[in-house]
């Protein structure tokens, strides 16, 4: 019988083989001789006080085998004669609901408007670089969707544990580290993520499924209480059986096109803000009293949130040792986001710090109808464009002035590459939202001292973090309760919040679709 025990090590420690081992013979009553192998379960950093890493391990006797844990790729079945699935968007949603037909032996047929996640590359760098973007491939858009060139955090608030160590194991399988599969708060970084969605794509086509770039849907064909035909901008048409419409939470003409067709879509409350970037060493010191931090740890990170009136406050994608990318998807706009490489050593940390916004606060701000959030968070973004002199420079102010209401007089050294531009951004900023976070900050700053300073920055807009609409759908079926082949999914749909809710949703999707095909 394998023996299961807990031991805390040093950051110096951790990677030191036989120093663990020493600690887990001592904390299990073993004698070393019997011990065959170790291997660890769950490794999670302690920071309250001195920095320590808590190891979950499990040891084997001699005589004793780890239980191989079965590969999910290897139930991959073969489906070029397969029902077909037409799945529009290849982002985490839409590929795992691909991964998921292969499973059950269904046969995916992926439509992506964006390129492959190589050819995508170029366009992030026009972005970067000249301020130029292209509709259909940028930061949200294209093969991996928004998740891709991010931090590729991999935490989620699900509970259920079996469908995240699923998604995790299949990354795992298609090139991730398998130390996303024991770390408390696993992460890939933007460097590595390309080539495990590359592998993705890979599995699809290998077993027989199909993934079409450059394919923007523009307009469905619906008759009776059925989608028969996708119609793309280029002219060509496919007629589909079952469609899942994965397309996030940036593809504003689809919620348009919805609108249009008179299939039913709803307003639904999200978040909106700005990101904060700090000195990666002032947040080191905040979190571990220790900066430059000693070798074992990481680039330290935070979470914070607090309720005022009612109303979140909240830090959202923290990304340690990462940079600020300009995430807007149409040009006339300044949306931005945060991401990290896999090693997180940029000298910046930063995070989203958004508040939650109503459609009781929308209507007093004199937006109404099925379209309120989606058209306050384009006029926010469009007023930040304007306010940058119509550049990707995005507005900046330093933090405390921020949260004092002062222009401020120069700003610091920032990670993101267009470049800042120095303007009070609590004042392009609806007035009520930047009272209540100039408000929610002076609560966190006090739940996490020094965190107030003016060495961070404040950058506008942080506007994309959830969706303003939800396409409704059978609690059940998780069909649409109007088109009995459409199966809205993942953030864009209002069914998910992250890279692994997105994939979650995309399997469950499958599952029902597999069962309907079954009756
Ligand atoms: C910069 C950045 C960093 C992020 N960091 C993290 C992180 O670290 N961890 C995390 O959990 N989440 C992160 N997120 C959020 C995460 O990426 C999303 O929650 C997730 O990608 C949602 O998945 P999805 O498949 O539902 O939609 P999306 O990823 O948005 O994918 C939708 C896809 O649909 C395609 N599409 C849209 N319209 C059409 C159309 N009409 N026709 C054809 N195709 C279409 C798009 O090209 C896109 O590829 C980040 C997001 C961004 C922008």
């Amino acid at each position: 019988m394998s023996v299961r025990c807990e031991i805390a090590v040093t950051p110096s420690q951790i990677n030191d083989a036989a120093t663990v081992r020493h600690k887990f013979v001592r904390k299990a009553g073993i004698d070393g001789r019997d011990l065959d192998s170790l291997k660890i379960i769950k490794r999670s950093l302690d920071s309250r006080k001195q920095p320590i890493y808590r190891l979950q391990i499990e040891g084997f006797l001699k005589g004793e085998e780890p239980v191989q844990v079965e590969s999910i790729s290897d139930s991959f079945q073969r489906v070029d004669q397969a029902e077909p699935v037409h799945i529009i968007g290849a982002g985490p949603a839409g590929y795992f609901a691909a991964l998921q037909c292969l499973q059950l032996g269904l046969k995916p047929i992926v439509f992506d408007r964006g390129k492959d996640v190589r050819a995508r590359r170029r366009d992030l760098k026009a972005i970067q670089q000249e301020g130029v973007v292209d509709t259909h491939s940028n930061y949200c858009f294209g093969e991996g969707g928004a998740g891709t060139y991010s931090d590729g955090k991999l935490y989620t608030r699900s509970k259920k544990r079996g469908s995240v160590l699923k998604v995790l194991q299949l990354l795992v399988e298609h090139g991730a580290s398998e130390d996303i599969l024991i770390d408390a708060h696993p992460h890939i970084g933007t460097n590595k993520l390309p080539k495990v969605i590359s592998a993705i794509r890979q599995s699809i086509l290998d077993f027989g499924g199909e993934v079409h770039f450059d394919k923007w849907v523009t307009d469905f064909e619906v008759s009776e209480d059925r989608i028969n035909r996708l119609i793309f901008a280029d002219g060509q048409v496919s007629t589909v059986h079952e469609v899942i419409l994965a397309t996030g939470h940036s593809a504003r003409d689809v919620f348009a096109l919805l609108h249009r067709k008179k299939i039913h879509i709803e307003p639904k409350d999200f978040a909106i803000g700005v990101r904060i970037e700090h000195p990666q060493s002032h947040i080191d010191r905040l979190q571990y009293r220790q900066s430059p931090r000693e070798e074992g740890l990481p680039a330290a990170s935070y979470r914070l949130a607090c309720e005022l009136d009612g109303r979140g406050v909240f830090s959202f994608c923290m990304c340690p040792g990462g940079m600020i990318v300009p995430a807007s998807t149409s040009p006339g706009e300044i949306v931005v986001n945060g991401m990290s490489p896999s090693r997180r050593d940029s000298p910046y940390a930063n995070s989203g710090m958004v508040m939650s916004i109503s459609l009781e606060d929308l209507q007093k701000e004199g937006y109404s109808g099925t379209f309120a959030g989606v058209k306050f968070q384009q006029d926010i973004e469009q007023a930040m464009y304007l306010a940058s002199e119509q550049s990707l420079r995005a507005p900046a102010q330093r933090l405390l002035d921020f949260v004092e209401g002062k222009r401020s007089i120069d700003l610091p050294n920032s990670s993101y590459i267009p470049g800042l531009f120095n303007v009070r951004v609590d004042d392009i900023l609806p007035d009520f939202l930047s009272r209540h976070l100039k408000k929610g900050l002076r609560v966190l700053g006090r739940k996490m001292p020094g965190y107030l300073t003016n060495d961070a920055v404040v950058v506008g807009v942080e506007s994309r973090t959830s969706s303003p609409i939800r396409i409704p759908r059978d609690p059940t079926l998780l069909q649409h309760p109007e088109v009995s082949n459409l199966y809205p999914c993942g953030e864009g749909a209002g069914y998910a919040g992250g890279i692994i809710s997105a994939a979650i949703d995309g399997q469950r999707v499958v599952q029902s679709i597999f069962e309907k095909v079954q009756r």
